[in-house]
């Protein structure tokens, strides 16, 4: 019998539920070998909601986080596409639905060559309680595939697009699952992969969210998880009577959430001083200003080009080429307020932490997902910092995805300042959710712990609700 097994034998011994917890851990390890993010990202939860198993054995009895660490469905996929040589190449496609205990499956595609399926089980898990803690009726999904669109033609990009969603549209739906984009994947993709999927299933519906304006998408998808998360930093400075006007911004990547990142730091008056891509990290310490942010799009969007162009065109600005031998990334290590990782997993390790609390961070919030180790975690925590968890503080992007899939079902389109005025509520609902439900289970100011149990609570109680299914 697995550790799991002794745990549930013995619930009636009243095994501490922190033991509980661990036996599910070890379970999962033992179960999903190979899959290290998924594991992570599972303790990162399940610890946290030791405070609410303790008060609620109902959970424990109906063995609700073995449920939610069991996909209810995977899919895996060959993709095979044409390149522009005429060469035959093969990818693997992925969805993983989650869970979808309060709705549809809702989360993204990732396209890099590092996606597997741990890292995807990683990424729908989390979705869970993210898109729990939105407000808005949404289950948890994600999916993707190896493929690098880096250096591919539009063609080529195209025909991957086309190849992925003639397996993948069978299993989505406006109401069964509803994919996004992520990581090399964005309006290009999308409208690769929406032009298939209606043309496979004789339907134009809002079947996949971040659609181009013209098409069904919604004004301010694109700006919305980084706008989000600044929004989201800005509600915890606020609890405690300070703002980000005037603070200097360490902000990583130079994608769609960083670009919108900066964006709206310097709409709040904060100062970002860095970006960076897979090969390095600018530092500008004259600070990323509009100009500079329009050159950054531009280069990233339309020319995909790489970040380090930035110290040829901006004077002032240096570049330092990304070494993984090193240890920890330099970009965590310059003197700031504030730091918003914005790349991927795992971008701050214990050493990058320990550097910004030594620089002087009194912020990080999380636009990328699971961006922090455990271990950097707990240096935040330890350090009394504020810390604004992905699962809430990236949770703008599917929110807004969320308000793209209502106006697709009532055929409307919202304008700018309501779609945005509707994200900014969701982030300030989202923000005292956390907050409040961190000094219910005794922890005040942990805004990990809140977002944890807020997004927990409510799936759980649907599960319970819906029978064993
Ligand atoms: P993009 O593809 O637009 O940008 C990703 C950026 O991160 C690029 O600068 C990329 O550099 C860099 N990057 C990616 N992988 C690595 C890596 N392994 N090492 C170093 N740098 C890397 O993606 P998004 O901006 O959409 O996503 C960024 C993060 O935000 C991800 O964690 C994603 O899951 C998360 N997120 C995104 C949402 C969205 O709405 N788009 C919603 C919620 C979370 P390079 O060009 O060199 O690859």
């Amino acid at each position: 019998m697995g550790a799991l097994g002794v745990a549930v034998k013995s619930l009636g011994k009243a095994v501490s539920a922190k033991d509980y917890v661990h036996d599910v851990i070890n379970d999962i390890r033992a179960k999903n070998p190979a899959e290290p993010e998924f594991h992570q990202a599972a303790r990162e939860v399940f610890e946290s909601l030791i405070p609410v198993l303790d008060r609620h054995t109902e959970y424990r009895a109906a063995k609700l986080l073995e449920r939610l660490a069991e996909p209810e469905r995977v899919l895996m996929f060959r993709v095979p596409w044409m390149d522009d040589r005429g060469e035959v190449q093969i990818n693997r496609g992925f969805r993983i639905e989650m869970n979808s205990a309060i709705g549809p499956y809702k989360g993204g595609l990732r396209f890099h060559p590092s996606v597997n399926l741990g890292i995807l089980k990683f990424l729908a898990f989390e979705q869970v309680f993210k898109n729990s803690l939105t407000t808005l009726p949404m289950g948890g999904g994600k999916g993707g595939s190896d493929f690098d669109p880096k250096g591919k033609s539009d063609n080529e990009v195209m025909r991957f697009c086309q190849s992925f969603m003639t397996e993948l549209w069978r299993h989505i739906g406006p109401n069964t699952d509803v994919p996004a984009g992520d990581i090399g994947v964005g309006g290009r993709e999308i409208g690769f992969m929406f032009g298939q999927y209606k043309r496979l299933a004789n339907e134009f519906t809002g079947v996949l969210t971040g659609k181009g304006l013209n098409w069904g998408g919604s004004l301010i998808r694109p700006e919305a998880t980084g706008y989000g998360c600044v929004y989201f930093a800005n509600e915890m400075l606020k609890a405690q009577g300070r703002s980000l006007e005037g603070m200097t911004c360490l902000v990583s990547g130079s994608g769609n959430v960083s670009q919108y990142t900066v964006e709206k730091l310097l709409d709040l008056g904060a100062k970002p001083i860095t970006i960076s891509d897979s090969d390095g990290a600018i530092h500008d310490p004259a600070g990323i200003d509009r100009e500079k942010l329009a050159w950054v799009m531009e280069l990233k969007n339309s020319r995909r080009g790489r970040v380090r162009e930035y110290v040829d065109r901006f004077k002032g600005a240096t570049f330092t080429a990304a070494d993984r031998s090193l240890g920890h990334n330099p970009l965590w290590d310059l003197k700031a307020d504030c730091a918003f990782p914005s790349a991927t997993q795992n971008e701050i390790n214990a050493k990058d932490a320990s550097n910004l609390i030594k620089n002087g961070v009194q912020l990080v919030a999380e636009g990328a997902n699971m961006p922090s180790t455990l271990e950097a975690i707990q240096i935040y925590l330890d350090a009394g910092i504020l810390y604004g968890p992905a699962k809430a503080a990236n949770a703008g992007g599917v929110a807004t995805s969320g308000l793209e899939m209502s106006q697709n079902s009532m055929r409307m389109a919202w304008t700018r300042e309501e779609v945005d005025e509707r994200l900014q509520k969701i982030m300030v609902a989202i923000h005292q959710n956390c907050f409040q439900t961190a000094e219910t289970y005794g922890t005040p100011g942990n805004y990990l712990n809140g977002a944890n149990i807020g997004g927990f609570v409510k799936v759980a109680n649907a599960m319970l609700d819906q029978g064993l299914v």
